[in-house]
């Protein structure tokens, strides 16, 4: 990361969106310019680059190198995650190594519903540990039964509590109460509004566990980060709150 950008110079005034994708599925894609573009109009400084559809699932070298060229070609704008898929073993460690200390990537991205795992069970303990033996925070979507509810991924984040992890979706439209129950139980999970169905859910959050933990995500393409700014915005938080939530969190976490 430059640390000369102007990007941090200007940081209280950006937007850092913590969760976007790039590249094809059979329903949406997205190229690193067409999400620029969007970024611009809307002054998000910042976004968190995954791959999507089948570089998550099973072409994990493809996505990751795609991943990386954008960071190389727009280093003060993009951070990037590799996916790996846990079925694939050891490759799974050796492309997570490779993705993080040759391509630049820092960050793990997990799917359990589309790599075909349950968030919980052990076939993921060792990329997870991989993770922790990196530094590098875990990103893992959640919301989807019976592969990634988020009680599952809070028993994984008791079991490793050296890891750092982001709920993604905050549980989705689903599972939201879950959330303020338990996950005031512990300090190393981060949650990421995006695809939260109702602004309530993400006040809630910070009632009940404190703005420190929340990211702001758009999950773009699958959704638009004008929406999903506007569902933070709506909620009228005081500056200190807001500011924590669309940058100083992520700042902090990605240590721009
Ligand atoms: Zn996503």
């Amino acid at each position: 990361m430059n640390k000369n950008s102007a990007i941090r110079k200007d940081i209280g005034k950006n937007i850092i969106d913590t969760h976007c994708h790039i590249g094809n599925t059979p329903y949406v894609s997205q190229t690193a310019e067409e999400l620029l573009d969007e970024m611009d109009s809307l002054g998000v400084s910042m976004a968190v680059l995954c791959p999507m559809g089948a570089n998550i699932v099973c072409k994990n070298q493809e996505g990751n190198e795609l991943i990386s060229n954008a960071i190389k070609k727009y280093p003060e704008r993009f951070i990037g995650f590799a996916s790996v898929n846990p079925w694939f073993g050891k490759e799974a460690i050796y492309e997570l190594k490779r993705s993080i200390n040759d391509l630049g990537l820092s960050g793990l991205k997990l799917h359990p519903p589309m790599q075909g795992f349950q968030a919980n069970e052990r076939i993921v303990f060792p990329v997870i540990e991989e993770a922790i033996q990196l530094k590098i925070p875990i990103y893992i979507h959640s919301g989807t039964p019976v592969f990634s509810l988020p009680l599952q991924i809070l028993e994984l984040s008791l079991r490793y509590p050296e890891g750092i992890f982001i709920l993604g979706h905050m549980g989705g439209a689903d599972f939201f109460l879950d959330i303020p129950l338990s996950f005031n139980r512990v300090s190393n999970v981060y949650l990421e509004t995006s695809l939260t169905c109702h602004p309530v859910f993400v006040s809630e959050a910070v009632n009940k566990i404190g703005a420190d933990r929340l990211l702001f995500g758009s999950d773009s393409p699958t959704s638009q980060i004008k929406a999903e700014l506007e569902k933070i915005k709506v909620l009228n938080f005081e500056e200190e709150v807001l500011n924590k939530i669309l940058w100083g969190n992520a700042y902090r976490l990605f240590k721009i």
